[in-house]
């Protein structure tokens, strides 16, 4: 409601800007800029973008990336950052970036209205990071397809390996994919290294293409471009909306989940804009965006409601993440050559 009240006074000040448009640069500049990297779904980037820009004025210059795309590049800028604030993606490169002190510490006002889970997040990176929202990862797969490849009902990570599903897998790259990269993590964590990397080269077989994001398997998968995708299950719920012949499976071995989160970039030429969007960004209000863009993840802010889209986290046997250790610089970049060198590149 008070979101809907702002919009309409920010519409009409979008309309007398327009009236004082003749004012000088100098003006106009005060409303203020704001360049954000954004991590989740282009839909979602840009509802956030426009509702921050009719209730703040500050203009924002938007590029959705990745995770690991968007880490790569605020690192190769460090010495003169290009971006102020990094919203959304898994947590995991953004408790990387904290590490190697490419953003900064933050505490906002709203920080009492966040789930324990958002809070923990930030008190791990040293306050460098900040939990938006939380989802666990999953499979789906096209039933059509499933049923004329003959590969029966899928349950379980093991189920990917089967035999009819030759070529019918599709999963993101670790390196660039968040996405990915959870999947890596949470396989190490339920089967242990050894046994997950000879699950991880065995389910190599089955993949026809390792993408560059991590929501374009379920996409794929809802075009009938291939049977099997790997993806957070909040992505594949949007198939289902939208009324492709999809399942959405929660492993029955257990399975890792994110926690999206915020940074702010260290050397943000808007820090003052960066800081606004932060606070704002944990709103309540705010967070309601997700789900009108068809994002159904779980919002960090208690007083969002969860999408009844979203799947639920009590049916899901979650495993106990470690997130600091999987969010490690060393780690991370450990896990990542391992996967290189041992699965990427096998015929
Ligand atoms: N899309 C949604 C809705 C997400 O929640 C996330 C992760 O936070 C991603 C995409 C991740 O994208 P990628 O795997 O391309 O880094």
């Amino acid at each position: 409601m008070k979101l809907k009240k702002n919009l309409v006074a920010a519409t009409m000040l979008a309309g007398s800007m327009t009236a004082l448009s003749f004012l000088s640069a100098g003006a106009a500049q005060a409303q203020g800029a704001l360049v954000m990297y954004c991590g989740v779904q282009e839909e979602w980037c840009r509802a956030m973008v426009t509702a921050f820009e009719r209730e703040t004025g500050i203009k924002v210059s938007m590029t959705r990336k990745s995770a690991g795309e968007v880490f790569a590049q605020v690192k190769a800028e460090a010495a003169n950052p290009r971006a102020d604030i990094w919203w959304g993606g898994t947590g995991d490169p953004h408790m990387q970036a904290a590490e190697e002190g490419l953003t900064v510490e933050y505490t906002s006002p709203r920080m009492s209205e966040l789930q324990d889970w958002a809070v923990r997040q930030w008190e791990q990176s040293k306050k460098r990071t900040v939990g938006i929202y939380s989802g666990a990862l999953g499979f789906g797969y096209n039933t059509e397809l499933a049923k004329s490849n003959n590969a029966g009902e899928l349950k379980c990570w093991a189920d990917l390996l089967k035999p009819e599903l030759k070529d019918e897998v599709q999963v993101a790259d670790p390196n660039s994919s968040g996405t990915a990269y959870t999947l890596l993590a949470s396989i190490v964590q339920i089967m242990g290294e050894d046994k997950g990397f000879e699950y991880l080269k065995a389910l190599h077989k089955n993949v026809n293409q390792y993408t560059k994001s991590g929501a374009a398997p379920a996409k794929a998968m809802a075009q009938g471009e291939t049977t099997a995708g790997i993806a957070f299950m909040h992505d594949i719920v949007t198939m289902v909306v939208d009324k492709a012949p999809v399942k959405v499976v929660a492993p029955c071995e257990g399975t890792g989940y994110e926690i999206g989160s915020m940074s702010i970039i260290k050397g943000a030429k808007n820090m003052e804009s960066a800081q606004k969007f932060y606070d704002w960004a944990l709103s309540a209000d705010a967070q309601k965006l997700g789900a009108e863009a068809k994002s159904y993840q779980v919002p960090s802010n208690k007083s969002t409601p969860i999408p009844p889209q979203a799947p639920k986290m009590t049916d899901i046997k979650l495993i106990n993440f470690d997130f600091a250790k999987y969010g490690s610089s060393e780690e991370r970049k450990r896990l990542l050559s391992k996967w290189d060198n041992e699965v990427k590149n096998l015929p």
